[in-house]
């Protein structure tokens, strides 16, 4: 299903225009308007789902077999040291278009890409809430 509003359902259909990676059935890889690094790209699929929780099992799946392909091509044509693979679900999250994703972020030694977290301490309360509910 396509969303008529929803920018990325046009780009990947071909309805925008975009620089285009790769495109096949499912999906349409392309370099990001506004990169974090030389060389950022997007995976697209061609059907709208709005994030990670929507996506279909077989489409998650291919997703990450694209993603190997994709980074890996970059990685031998802009020499790259490095690759973030990134996803983000929510507005707090990051996520500001609302059509699921993959960020395929080249990394140079010395560059000024700002990933990352300052680590916090995994308590017992945290700890044992969380695999109580993977138990039940
Ligand atoms: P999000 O913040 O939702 O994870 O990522 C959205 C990404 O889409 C951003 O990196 C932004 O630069 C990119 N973007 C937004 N609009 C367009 C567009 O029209 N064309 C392309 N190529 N990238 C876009
Ligand atoms: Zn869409």
């Amino acid at each position: 299903m396509k969303d008529q509003n929803c920018i990325f359902c046009k780009i990947a259909n071909g309805d925008i225009p975009s620089a285009t990676l790769y495109e096949d059935d499912d999906f349409r890889v392309i370099l990001d308007l506004g990169p974090a690094a030389k060389g950022h790209a997007l995976i697209l699929p061609k059907e709208h789902f709005a994030d990670l929780y929507e996506l279909p099992d077989e489409i998650a799946a291919k997703a990450l077999v694209l993603a190997k392909k994709i980074a890996s091509k970059l990685t031998e044509i802009l020499k790259c040291d490095g690759f973030n693979v990134v996803q983000n679900n929510g507005v707090c999250a990051g996520q500001t278009v609302f059509h699921f994703h993959i960020h395929l972020i080249p990394r140079y030694e010395n560059d000024h890409v700002g990933l990352g977290w300052t680590p916090g301490k995994l308590t017992e309360e945290d700890k044992a809430e969380i695999l109580v509910g993977f138990s039940e």
